[in-house]
């Protein structure tokens, strides 16, 4: 078998979805992308196709260490995503051709059922409360938000205190009927990440999230000292060379990779060896479509420490486009109680609805983050 095309799709909401084509009629999809800069990434896919167009895809880990060591200067959101969602299509080709679930191709079911959160409260969280309710009636019973707003590198204890106040309203109307981790999105610098962790503590959420940025991972184990919370990052990481630094520091008890940003299911299967060998749990970062999706699963399915899934049902992302769209088996990722089943299709286990994704993607728009200011003008973390 050869390849014998590389196509991307842009497509609403934030998304890009490529289609790889082979002589045996056989074809994959993966979701390159890294969100707002879906047409950098684009083109880094395409970049990839004199090392890709004639060769074998069934040799998807030389293929993987030809675009990772073939173009000497590597690593980065843009080169790991492409090399992420090719790696996805050729593990999708893979499981196709031989008629299994790609979990089958890594040594099968670790688990029955995987644990998936949902996203609740937006960018500037509001509603918690009403779309906490409204999703339990849905199936889910753990949840993610934003922990702040904009916060300087140092702040008041009144912006402090109505973060904390938000959350002490959400463990006030449910108890511990429900479980929820907190991100703080990379908003807050060291200084108050130490505040806020401390004065959240007696909430006790399931994790805090990217407490400082990827960029100062050396502060998580000196965090991590002064705090009972589970700490959780990695979706700014994008290869095991970047991880293997916070695992040798300590200090996460999470780690978050992202299967369309860190070089895709056969490096995030490394990167979850790795986490536990050091007995930190997996939890792969994925706010985006449905292959992406797929593909994370394929991993918690077979690794003994992933114990949350995130998804994008319902995220305030999705504007434009959400998240079962363009999948024609739709049944197949039916959360019940909390829990998705192993997709049963071969390959990553989603059937995309082609003629659907070529059509929106005429008109796929260019999302962006929003830039946010604080109030003396200066650029915020969003
Ligand atoms: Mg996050």
């Amino acid at each position: 078998m050869r390849i014998t095309k590389l196509t991307t799709y842009r497509l609403a909401p934030r998304w890009m979805f490529l289609k790889i084509d082979t002589d045996e009629g056989i074809s994959g999809w993966g979701e390159p992308v890294i969100e707002g800069k879906a047409r950098s990434v684009e083109a880094a896919v395409h970049e990839f196709e004199p090392y890709l167009i004639g060769q074998d895809p069934s040799r998807i880990n030389d293929l993987w260490q030809v675009m990772y060591r073939g173009g000497f200067y590597r690593g980065g959101a843009i080169l790991m995503s492409a090399i992420a969602g090719i790696d996805q299509a050729l593990w999708d080709i893979k499981g196709k051709a031989l008629g299994a679930p790609v979990y089958e191709l890594l040594g099968g079911l670790v688990r029955d059922k995987m644990k998936v959160y949902s996203w609740v409260g937006g960018d500037r969280p509001a509603d918690v409360i009403r779309d906490i309710k409204r999703l339990r009636e849905g199936g889910f019973d753990t949840f993610k938000m934003n922990g702040s707003e904009e916060m300087g590198l140092i702040d008041s204890a009144r912006k402090v205190d109505q973060a904390v106040a938000r959350i002490a309203e959400i463990r006030e109307a449910f108890g511990h009927d429900i479980e929820f981790g907190i991100d703080f999105h990379g908003r807050i610098g060291a200084p108050m990440a130490k505040v806020m962790l401390k004065a959240l503590e007696p909430y006790r959420p399931l994790f805090v999230e990217e407490p400082v940025l990827a960029e100062q991972d050396e502060t998580y184990a000196r965090l991590a000292e002064h705090t009972a919370i589970p700490l959780a990052a990695g979706e700014r990481m994008y290869s095991r060379f970047e991880f293997k630094r916070v695992f040798q520091a300590g200090g996460l008890s999470i780690v978050q990779p992202d299967l369309s940003h860190a070089g895709g299911i056969t490096e995030c299967l490394k990167i979850a060896s790795m986490a536990e060998a050091y007995d930190v749990a997996l939890a792969p970062h994925c706010p985006l479509g449905p292959i992406a999706l797929a593909a994370c699963l394929q991993v918690d399915f077979v690794s003994h420490n992933a114990v949350l899934q995130e998804q994008s049902m319902g995220i305030h992302y999705n504007q434009g486009g959400e998240l079962l769209d363009y999948v024609l088996n739709k049944e197949d990722f039916h959360i019940e109680n909390g829990y998705i089943a192993p997709l049963p299709k071969p390959g990553l286990g989603v059937v995309v609805d082609e003629e659907k994704v070529i059509e929106a993607s005429q008109r796929a728009p260019d999302w962006r983050n929003p830039l946010w200011r604080h109030e003396d003008g200066s650029v915020a973390e969003w």
